[in-house]
């Protein structure tokens, strides 16, 4: 039998802070009439609604892994994976992870049909570029960090354009592959991983 003191210790010196968002089905979605989320439904995401469950504390690690893919066989590739105790976030299907404590840089396309930057929590527009200009923030666009929805003040670009920008990742809390817990000492509870991933679970 395992003594999980280490790993509650472990979690709360090495581990970073995230944002657990619970997933609950919509009610767009009822399993006696529909049995998937209703397309153009303004409440939900792939069938989903998301609250928070407040600031939880994991283990954040990358860990090395092997894809098959369909032209070059086996290929390697890094996963994100974080560790938890289970009474500190039980993590159910579909749930997402903010990484609050985490900076990332991207440069995004946007379409001029949505003017919409989607990446996780938008902190900050650096550069809206396209093939032969830089916009300035203000004089000729601006944008609702909140929604990520860009208001062109002037012309701006013709289709495509650039965004420069810097958000808190949001990914998803994927399976915990099959591993067993390990039996631990009655009443203590052992450390779950699971891997997180920028795109949703497969149904
Ligand atoms: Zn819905």
């Amino acid at each position: 039998m395992l003594n999980t003191a280490p790993f509650r210790l472990l979690i709360r010196q090495a581990g970073r802070n995230f944002e657990w968002l619970k997933a609950t089905p919509c009610s767009c979605y009822d399993p006696r009439e529909n049995y998937d989320q209703q397309p153009g439904c303004p409440s939900c995401e792939h069938g989903y609604v998301y609250r928070s469950q407040g600031i939880k504390r994991g283990l954040i690690a990358p860990r090395k892994t092997h894809i098959l893919h369909p032209d070059l066989g086996w290929v390697p590739v890094v996963e994100t994976t974080l560790t938890t105790l289970p009474d500190e976030a039980a993590f159910g299907r579909f749930d997402k992870v903010v990484l609050v404590d985490q900076i990332a840089r991207e440069r995004v396309r946007v379409s001029r049909t949505t003017d919409r930057i989607t990446v996780g929590r938008l902190r900050k527009v650096v550069q809206l570029s396209d093939n032969d200009t830089i916009y300035s923030p203000r004089t000729d666009y601006q944008v609702d960090l909140a929604t990520g929805q860009v208001t062109w003040l002037t012309t701006g670009p013709e289709k495509v354009y650039a965004a420069d920008v810097e958000f808190v990742p949001i990914m998803w809390y994927i399976g915990q592959d099959g591993q067993l817990e390990v039996p631990a000492m009655p009443g203590h509870q052992t450390p779950i991983t699971g891997t997180l991933s920028q795109t949703p679970p497969s149904a």
